[in-house]
């Protein structure tokens, strides 16, 4: 179920870590995204810190692919900043429901016991909340 990551899974990350070099802000923006699409471009998110809220990394990058047209995500990661390295950040809760819904089947990286693996994204939530149910 949870498997190797491999040379492009790697170049995603590295592109997610530029990006957090670039623009973390302590407090503020802490956690930076990169999302590819099935298109081959890659779109990057930082997290948005409001009042111990604010939207995560993931839904911004997301969104950008999203608001450019690029609606089929293949594979999605998240990095943080601890000291001086930047490393993979599973994503939290919210993010592994917002991902099963529009892209079940995408590939996300995550940090599993600090081994770093990817796994289809329905795979993170066993047991996930069923939209359709909840519009009846
Ligand atoms: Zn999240």
């Amino acid at each position: 179920m949870f498997k190797k990551i491999n040379s492009n899974d790697k170049e995603l990350i590295e592109v997610a870590r530029d990006v957090l070099q670039k623009r973390y802000r302590p407090v503020r923006h802490t956690v930076a995204a990169a999302v590819l699409c099935d298109s081959g471009r890659i779109y990057t998110g930082i997290n948005i810190e409001a009042c111990g809220y604010g939207p995560c990394a993931e839904p911004i990058a997301i969104g950008s692919a999203f608001t450019n047209g690029d609606w089929n995500i293949r594979t999605i990661v998240a990095v943080c900043k601890k000291d001086d390295r930047y490393p993979v950040l599973s994503p939290c809760g919210n993010c592994r429901q917002l991902i099963f819904d529009y892209a079940p089947d995408a590939m996300v990286i995550f940090d599993n016991n600090g081994k770093i693996m990817k796994t289809e994204a329905r795979n993170l939530l066993p047991g996930h909340y069923n939209s359709e149910f909840g519009n009846t």
